[in-house]
């Protein structure tokens, strides 16, 4: 298979690309003991996205407090999640926790009459009790229809990652998209939570170019789901969203193979892919995308000299590992020692993959006390990591960025690519000035 390439050719010199087929046997996979965040983390970029949804955890206190500090919710706030919380007799068996799902669900619906769009969220309590989520949210459903639609999906932590909370749900919304009306004209799909201004960014492009109409999953309100049949062709904005995607692909939609939006190359590949896929002409393409690539160009410049040769390791954390690392090696010139992911959707990847260096090593799962060992023996410049573990590997000189960061910022697009390399050149920055 030979790999589509950029536009122009990517920033050049010593980091220019080695494109290689990577197969099976180049990819060390590691099944141990792993440091991740549980799909409950995704509810937090997920409920200010879908502005008329409401995320019931049905949980513990401990899924309670991880949500509490990580949104930082202040208590008088409507907020749009909460936990209902599995006591002790819940647990022992000695009541039925149906009917006091039943009955939190209707209180809250009636307090709420804003909610039009309920997730009930799994946990490893309601795993480890075998509540039955989908049957409840069917039987919510019922009840509230059609004020309320009820939909489930799990944010365990058990054997995941914290992004694929995002697939899960987005998953549960693709059986419950309306079927595209027969005859209908191809419409483009973006697939995955953007932050509004970057969505906004994007529709922008896409009208630019002639290209529409353009639906985007999740919808910022219940009531506006996109249709979805065999003229729906979509783009993933996120790496990780394997089962969200086969699901559309189950029901006929067509995925856009690209890079993914991330720095001028990817965005522009992005574009390119739907741009092709509508027979949008190849002079209007680069005519609208020009302004937007020269900004990007040159906001990634400024932090070029600074990162340009230095050694980056990815820990597995947040499934966006592959295509930063990319961007980081294509357009900032540096040098990915290992990548890590949780894990590694081939087909998804493909075009990623073919752009990092031959000699950087490709890592699946993680067996983190073998990993740190490695990150030891290398020293490399930046290692990018997960809360936990950065503060030991900062006490041992390492410097380090957080996994999570990149998730919480905006980072796709053009007119974010130059926060997204200063996000990596920050710790570089710090880390000299403590040592002067
Ligand atoms: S879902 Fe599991 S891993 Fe996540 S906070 Fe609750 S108990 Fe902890």
């Amino acid at each position: 298979m030979t790999p589509a390439l950029p536009l122009t050719a990517p920033a050049g010199g010593d980091c220019a690309p080695v494109l290689r087929e990577r197969n099976d046997s180049d990819v060390l996979r590691e099944r141990g003991q792993r440091e991740v965040f549980c799909g409950l983390t995704g509810i937090i970029w997920l409920h200010r996205k879908v502005q008329d949804a409401f995320f019931l955890v049905v949980g513990s206190r401990t899924c309670a407090h991880l949500l509490q500090s990580a949104a930082g919710v202040m208590v008088f706030a409507e907020p749009r999640f909460g936990t209902a919380i599995i006591e002790e007799r819940d647990l022992a068996g000695m009541a039925d926790c149906n009917e006091e799902l039943d009955r939190v669900v209707d209180r809250l619906l009636t307090r709420r009459p804003d909610i039009k769009l309920l997730f009930l969220v799994g946990s490893c309590p309601s795993e480890v009790i075998k509540l039955d989520l989908s049957r409840a949210a069917q039987r919510l459903s019922g009840k509230h229809s059609p004020n309320v639609r009820v939909l489930n999906y799990s944010g365990s932590g058990i054997e995941t990652t914290f992004t694929e909370g995002e697939d899960a749900c987005l998953a549960s919304l693709v059986p419950v998209l309306p079927a595209e009306p027969a005859g209908a004209a191809p419409a483009l799909m973006i697939v995955g939570a953007l932050p509004d201004v970057v969505e906004d960014q994007f529709l922008r492009l896409f009208a630019q170019l002639g290209i529409g109409p353009v639906h985007c999953l999740p919808a910022r309100r219940a009531a506006d789901l996109p249709p979805v049949g065999p003229n729906t062709r979509f783009l993933l904005a996120q790496p990780f969203l394997g089962e969200t995607a086969r699901s559309l692909e189950d029901r006929g939609a067509q995925r856009l193979d690209a890079l993914f939006p991330f720095g001028a190359e990817g965005t522009t590949h992005w574009l390119h892919a739907a741009a092709q896929a509508f027979g949008i002409d190849e002079m209007h393409f680069r005519s609208v995308i020009a302004p937007g690539r020269e900004r990007a160009k040159r906001a990634i410049d400024h932090c070029r000299e600074r990162l340009a040769g230095k050694r980056i390791f990815f820990l597995p954390d947040s499934q966006l590992e592959i295509p930063l690392a990319r961007f980081l090696h294509q357009e900032l010139g540096m040098a990915p020692i290992e990548v890590g992911t949780p894990y590694l959707h081939r087909r998804h990847m493909a075009q990623e993959l073919a752009l990092l260096p031959a000699d950087t090593v490709i890592s699946e799962g993680q067996d983190v006390d073998r990993q740190l060992d490695r990150v030891r023996l290398a020293q490399p410049d930046l290692t990018v990591c997960g809360l936990g573990l950065a503060n030991p590997l900062e006490a041992e000189g390492l410097t380090t960025k957080w996994a999570i960061e990149l998730v919480f910022s905006p980072i796709h697009g053009f007119d974010q690519a130059g926060d997204l390399a200063e996000l990596f050149a920050r710790p570089l920055r710090r880390r000299d000035m403590l040592r002067v």
